[in-house]
This record gives C-alpha cells, structure tokens and sequence, in this order.
C-alpha cells in the first residue's frame, strides 16, 4: 500500500494520493512529433503516488520498484543526478516550485521500459499529485506538456506528448484521438466489451530504450524530409504528393515519409470504423500499421514480428507493435473467447524461437490520472 511505503520512508502520514496510468497506442505511430494523429488509450496499470510537504528545502523521491530514495535539494536548478529519479524531479523543476521540500512514494504495475509508458505514468502521477497539493492551477493539457518537457530536456528521450495526453486524459472504455498539432483531444467510445473484443498485450520483456539514439534517429530522419519538401511537418504531406516528391529524398527518408503519410491515414481510418463497430476494418488497419513500422519505418524487431504473426494465425483481427519501437510489447485485437488459444500460439512461437517468454495479458481502456485513497 503506498500510504505504508510513504510512512516507512518519511516517518509521516502523506498529504496526498494520486495514481496516473499507463498506455497502449492502438494506432498512429511516431505521428505525434511529425503533427500527426495517434489514437491511444490509457490501460488499468498505474503508478501510484504518495506525496507530502517536508520542512526542509529537499526533495527526498522513493520508488518502491528501485527499492531507492533519491535526495536533490530545492529549488532544482541544474539536475547533476542521473537515472529513474530525473523523471520525477524534472517534472519538479518544470512545475518551477520555489524553495517547497516535497516527500514523494512511487509504485507501479505499469511495466517498465516495456512500451506500455511507464515513464508518462509516473511523470503524470507526480505532476497532478504535486499541481493539485500546490495549487499550481494547470490545466491538464499544460501538465501533459510539463510531463512531455521534463522527458525531452531533463531525461532527454525526445517523445512526442502522446503518452503523457493519453495518461491524463483517458476514459474507460474510451481511446483519446489526439490531432498532435491543433492539440485537439476527443475521447472515441470504442465499444469492445459489448463487442466481445479485448486488446492483449504481448510484452517480449526486450526493452527499449528511448533515450539511446535509434528514436531520435528516426525523427531527425522526418525532420530532414520535411525540411527537404520545403514543409513544415510531415502532416503537410498526403499520399497524393508521396509519389512525386521521392527524387528529392534519399531512399530512408522516403520510407520514413511514407510511413507517416500513410499511418495518418489509417488512424483517421480506423476512428471512423471504431464509430461505425467496423472492427474488422479496425483491426486490418493496425496490421497494416504494423507493416509499416516493420518495413518503412524499420522499427520493429523479431520477437515484435513474431508476436503479430502468432496473434493473427490465433484468430486476432488485427495485430501491431505499440510504442517507440525497437522491443517493448505488441497488442492483439481479439474475441475474449480466443484469448487462451492466441496465448498458447504466442508462447509456444516464442520457445521455439528460442525467445525469452512474454508477459501476456488482457488491458482495459481505462480512466486517466486522478486523486485516490491511500488504501489503493
Ligand atoms: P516505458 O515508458 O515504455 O516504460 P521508458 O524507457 O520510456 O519506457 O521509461 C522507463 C524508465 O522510466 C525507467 O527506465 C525508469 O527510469 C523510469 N521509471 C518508470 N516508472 C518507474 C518507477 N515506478 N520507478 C522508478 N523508475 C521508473
Ligand atoms: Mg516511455
């Protein structure tokens, strides 16, 4: 319980509960920092956060899954420590809190580094827990920017705000269509208990790592292509013009492009067939998606593959690699009834292979970040 972990490490009662969860995208990937669309939906697995004010000019943060306590005087200035603890202090120096020590407990079920965004979870738990015990008075778009910011400039993994606006904003039962450059956020009832259809989860437990160079290599290739075509962001780009303007790309750029172009596209596509329960359309537009990730965008690895093929030789509807890329985990869109068979097929694929053995389990779309009781 995270009201005990607070007291063991600070002596105290805490002053506040928050919990913020995690994510899977069901579709548009690496669209969001090319001004893109993404539709993703925030899951049951959370971080859960406990928070109080301290008399001393120090932050002192523990995390239960570190098994760490971590101490950075207040205000941050220049943050000289490095690890876990840069999340949750970066979003500190970005909610620029004066001289005000904070206590602040961390727990999560949220996996970490699997691609389900543990690092948007946490960076959401503290802010609102911290917005809301300060009275900072930002609105969720604001900390969701704040949250994005500390994980650019202060951990330096260069993520579009996908994650932290999916953490803060999610429903049940609803994914949140995200248009990545007007900002505009629609929640889209997506329907899939009363379909009889559940998104399960294929962790290969090969972790990311966003921060090392492969995921800023991919958006510095959309940059250059962009500013190549004299535009502004790939979003400018349909399929229409893809075609004449691939003499003035190189051969990786134009992959890169046309996995933009078309990735948008399918998630307009697939928000219309959500709202029609078009749901074999739905799932034949992750697929696709996943193909492109594999092929264009060149970010998919085998265990990704291979969980996509066993999914959709197990009855899914539609099967993809979710989040940056490069390990992490893949989602299946599946009757619930042939959710033990697509179990079996995945983890036997995966032996044979001599891959290690995934986590596999069914998510929810759920609520977003919110105050709780201690007790959770
Ligand atoms: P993902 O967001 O897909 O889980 P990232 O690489 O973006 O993967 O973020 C994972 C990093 O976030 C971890 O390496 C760790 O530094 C930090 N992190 C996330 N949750 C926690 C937690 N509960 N306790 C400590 N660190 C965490
Ligand atoms: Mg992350």
């Amino acid at each position: 319980m995270i009201a005990e972990i607070f007291e063991q490490n600070f002596q105290k009662p805490a002053e506040i509960f928050w919990q913020a969860p995690g994510r899977v995208n069901l579709i548009g990937e690496h669209t969001d920092y090319n001004q893109g669309f993404v539709l993703p939906m925030a899951i049951e697995k959370r971080t859960v956060v406990a928070i109080g004010r301290n008399e001393r000019s120090i932050h002192r943060i523990y995390s239960a899954n570190t098994e760490e306590l971590i101490e950075h005087p207040a205000p941050i200035g220049n943050l000289e420590i490095s690890g876990w603890a840069r999340y949750p202090l970066g979003v500190l120096k970005l909610l620029e809190i004066s001289d005000q020590g904070l206590d602040i407990a961390i727990s999560s079920d949220v996996p970490i580094g699997g691609g389900l965004s543990s690092s948007a979870a946490l960076e959401c738990s503290v802010g609102a827990g911290v917005n809301k015990l300060l009275e900072l008075d930002n609105e969720k778009l604001e900390l969701a920017k704040i949250c994005q910011r500390a994980e650019n400039e202060v951990v330096g993994a260069p993520t579009g705000n996908m994650d932290q606006i999916a953490s803060l904003f999610g429903k049940a039962d609803n994914a949140v269509f995200i248009d990545c450059r007007s900002e505009e956020i629609q929640l889209v009832d997506l329907g899939f208990e009363k379909a009889g259809l559940e998104i399960v989860v294929i962790d290969t437990r090969t972790s990311h790592k966003l921060d090392d160079g492969d995921y800023g290599n991919r958006r510095d290739e959309c940059y250059s292509a962009a500013d190549k075509l004299g535009i502004h962001s790939l979003r400018d780009l349909n399929e229409q013009h893809l075609e004449g303007v691939q003499s003035q790309l190189t051969a990786t750029e134009f992959k890169r492009a046309r996995h933009i172009v078309t990735e948008n596209q399918r998630v307009l596509k697939a928000v219309q067939a959500v709202r029609e329960q078009e749901y074999f359309t739905f799932g034949k537009l992750m697929t696709e998606s996943h193909s492109s990730m594999r092929d264009d965008f060149e970010i998919s690895t085998a265990e990704l593959d291979q969980a996509v093929e066993a999914s959709l030789q197990s009855g899914a509807l539609g099967a993809r690699m979710t989040g940056g890329g490069f390990g992490g985990s893949g989602i299946a869109l599946i009757e619930s009834q042939n959710i033990p068979q697509l179990t079996d097929s995945v983890l036997e694929a995966f032996k044979q292979r001599g891959f290690k053995t995934p986590e596999i389990f069914a998510v929810k779309p759920s609520c977003g970040a919110r105050e709780i009781k201690g007790t959770n």
